[in-house]
């Protein structure tokens, strides 16, 4: 324990490369002539498009609702026609394409009309959450999912406390950063509204100590609101994987989230600052999610920096923006160097989960032919997970996945400390990734294979009903029919019987 904080097994301390960029203020990125939007910025299901091709859109106009629970709406980032809804190539490990929609900017940039809230503790959690979800949140720390969701904590839990991300910990990332360092009151804004809307009683903003500006501003800025008395400014050690949400969560409260569960099962709710910052934007301004802070930084950018930049704008001009001189067909990676992924396109679009973009990485990854695993446990020794790595690498390798499951897979976090340390160069993170699709996969095969079942047997319980029906029907009609042929016979045989009696009546 480091005085009131606790500690994660693992872990490194890395090379920060940060100062590169956060040596000038936060900088406008220029609109540009198109602006690429997939449907799909998220995890969820996609957006659905409500305009079609030679529509005029405004700044802030939903573009396409949400779509079924976890998704959220898309909003056209600045005023013009849209000119395209297709497949075009999005920015996504797999390089495949995706549906987007693409809008011919005007230059003029003109806002739909706004609806700010003046008051939000006039709403209720529910009519913030819808709002939040209505404006296209979600969590803008990398992962995409959607905001609303992780601020209704459910009929079944209580969030005792609000765990604000601001660590960072990734090399070469720093829009955090900065946007602690320049909007801290904006960042408190949004805190405030997640508060209320979750009931929570605590709050605490958690930043490593290798970001002394951003910890000065934040502390400054809630000195002088009393609103926010139960929030607190936490300074952690330096040391990644710390922004790993249940890394987080165990310096900050010694608490362990039990694997397959959530932060929410012990009380606790994770969110960035970036998203804390958006949901003031939307709930006090009435602005959607239609622009982020992105790092642009590596060996290869002349200005590195941080850039608010609109979504939809090509990377190649953000690049361009920070006179970035890269080959031609040079990969570059999008997110940080451990857990970001590789881009061989510059043409794609910049999305709600682009915090980084890297061109040229000075010491983190190693490319080098991989060599057969010798059994050094250096994995393990770095898992914040405290898993073992080169058992899950064995059996990712040799498909035993329900091995891969008993060595607790969906535990890994992907933080790539073991491909790191990993003396043979072992790709550990690669073959995890293939193990989790994998069995993915055959969760969807086996959920496809027992719903056709289900429905396979409640045509054939439904087809022996209708027969039983039909057999029942059949069975009453013959009653009925017989019934009907013996009140027949009845009545013939006294109709018979009648000139009987009226003889014997003439006898008498
Ligand atoms: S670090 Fe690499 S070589 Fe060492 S045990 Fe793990 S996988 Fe094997
Ligand atoms: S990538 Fe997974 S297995 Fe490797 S160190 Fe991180 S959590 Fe552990």
């Amino acid at each position: 324990m480091t005085g009131s904080l606790w500690q994660f097994p693992g872990g490194l301390v890395l090379p920060g490369h940060k100062k590169r960029s956060t040596q000038r203020p936060i900088q406008k990125m220029p609109l540009t002539k198109l602006l690429v939007l997939p449907l799909q910025q998220h995890i969820g299901t996609a957006a659905v498009p409500i305009v079609e091709v030679g529509d005029s859109v405004l700044k802030g106009q939903c573009i396409a609702r949400a779509e079924g629970h976890v998704s959220v709406s898309l909003h056209a980032p600045s005023s013009g026609i849209i000119t395209a809804i297709e497949e075009q190539p999005v920015p996504h490990p797999s390089g495949l394409s995706a549906p987007c929609i693409t809008i011919e900017t005007d230059g003029e940039d003109r806002w739909i009309e706004r609806e700010p809230i003046t008051n939000f503790r006039d709403c209720s959690a529910h009519e913030l959450r819808q709002r939040i979800r209505d404006a296209g949140i979600v969590g803008l720390g990398g992962a995409g999912f959607p905001s609303f969701i992780k601020l209704n904590p459910g009929i079944h839990h209580t969030a005792e406390m609000l765990l604000i991300n601001g660590a960072e910990c990734e090399p070469y990332i720093s829009c955090d950063d900065m946007l602690m360092r320049e909007r801290a009151d904006g960042i408190l804004d949004g805190i405030e509204i997640m508060l209320f809307a979750l009931h929570a009683k605590r709050c605490v903003l958690a930043i490593e100590d290798n970001k002394p500006e951003a910890i000065a501003a934040m502390r400054l800025a809630l000195s002088k609101r009393p609103s926010l008395s139960q929030m607190t400014v936490v300074v952690v050690p330096t040391r990644y994987p710390t922004g790993g949400e249940k890394q987080l969560i165990q310096i900050v409260t010694g608490k362990q989230v039990p694997t397959n569960k959530l932060p929410i099962d012990i009380g606790i709710i994770c969110h960035n600052p970036g998203t804390a910052y958006a949901v003031g934007r939307a709930i006090l301004h009435g602005e959607p999610l239609i622009s982020r802070v992105v790092t642009v930084t590596g060996t290869h950018v002349a200005q590195p920096g941080n850039v608010e930049t609109l979504f939809g704008t090509p990377i190649k001009d953000l690049l361009a923006f920070c006179e970035t001189q890269r080959q031609s067909g040079e990969p570059f990676i999008q997110g940080g160097p451990m857990m970001g992924y590789s881009l061989t396109g510059d043409e794609l679009p910049v999305t709600k989960t682009a915090n980084c973009i890297l061109v040229g990485i000075e010491d983190v990854a190693s490319s080098s032919q991989p060599l057969p695993c010798i059994r050094c446990g250096d994995c393990a020794a770095a898992c914040p997970a405290s898993l073992l790595p080169q058992q899950l690498y064995w059996y990712s390798r040799s498909k035993e996945f329900d091995k891969t499951r008993e060595y607790n897979l969906f535990d890994c976090i992907e933080c790539g400390c073991c491909d790191y340390v990993c003396p043979s160069k072992i790709p550990l993170v690669s073959y995890f990734r293939f193990a989790k699709t994998e069995i993915m996969n055959q969760e969807r095969e086996h959920q496809k294979a027992d719903l056709a079942r289900e429905r396979h047997e409640s045509r054939l319980a439904r087809l022996a009903r209708e027969q039983q029906e039909k057999e029942e029907r059949q069975r009453q009609r013959k009653a009925a029919l017989a019934a009907s042929k013996a009140a027949q016979a009845k009545q013939d045989k006294a109709a018979q019987a009648e000139p009987n009696d009226s003889i014997a009546e003439e006898k008498a």
